[in-house]
């Protein structure tokens, strides 16, 4: 199993650290900046063998290009359809990546729709989605489309439950505050809501998460649910007919009204 830390970067970004527990190996996935994972390799003496990116987008990317002049063998992995910065390997959907130093296969999975080529690494149980799913939300639509971003979250969503989710903010709390607008009355939600508060309380991450709560309190995923399809009708003023439609609006009214 591998052992996997989040590294902080500007307000709310999480660059994850990934290497066999002890090893001095390691990867990184999404450093948008430098210094907080040099900082971090120099703790403890650990070098960089691989640097995975999910998109093109500059608190991503932003690190790529000064960690590998510290480290160039680290081979930089990242997707074949958007520009990357000195990317040695161009990843697509159903790739299998090695990283031998690691000790790790991943799987990729093409997951457009917040950026025309964005993919998810797959590797044991672990999910780094970048902007695709968040922990009770989602990726605005920026350079992909509103069906692509639903389709790829209907991908993830049908993940083993336990599948931990390690996405690329902390958007948490904010985004169950329009989880709740959409369902007023989910227990679950609420329950979330209170463990998301403490953990913020002490500063602590929400993430990972499981695609199982996800399931459970994600509205963009729940977009076949009755109570969420009759919010998202109540928002737009009329039927919505398919869950394409109901992710639409759902990601539409929270653009315009929530954030
Ligand atoms: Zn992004
Ligand atoms: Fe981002």
């Amino acid at each position: 199993m591998l052992a996997i830390e989040p590294i902080r970067a500007f307000d709310d970004n999480y660059i994850w650290l990934l290497r066999q527990p002890g090893a001095t190996a390691c990867a990184v996935v999404d450093p948008g900046d430098e210094d907080p994972v040099l900082e971090r390799l120099a703790a403890d003496r650990l070098f960089l063998a691989a640097i995975l990116v999910t998109h093109k987008h500059g608190d991503h990317v932003g690190g790529v290009a000064a960690l590998k002049g510290r480290f160039p063998d680290a081979v930089v992995y990242g997707p074949a359809g958007e520009p990357i910065p000195r990317r040695d390997v161009a990843v697509r959907d159903g790739d299998l990546v090695d990283v031998a130093a690691l000790g790790a296969r991943f799987a990729v999975l093409g997951v457009p729709g917040h950026t025309e080529d964005h993919v998810a690494y797959l590797t044991d149980g672990a999910l780094f989605c970048g902007d695709t799913l968040f922990a009770a939300g989602c990726g605005r639509v920026f350079s992909g489309t509103f069906e692509q971003l639903h389709a790829s979250l209907q991908r993830l969503a049908i993940l083993p439950e336990e599948t931990a989710v390690y996405c690329a903010h902390e958007y948490t709390e904010a985004n169950l505050g329009f989880a709740e607008w959409v369902e007023p009355s989910s227990a679950a939600i609420q329950a979330r809501l209170a463990e998301v508060r403490a953990l913020r309380e002490r500063d602590a991450p929400t993430v990972p998460s499981r695609i199982g709560i996800e399931r459970a309190t994600n509205p963009f995923l729940r977009v076949a649910e009755p109570a969420v399809v009759a919010a998202a009708e109540r928002w737009a003023g009329h039927r919505l007919g398919d869950g394409a439609r109901v992710f639409r609006a759902l990601r539409t009214w929270k653009d315009r009204d929530y954030d």
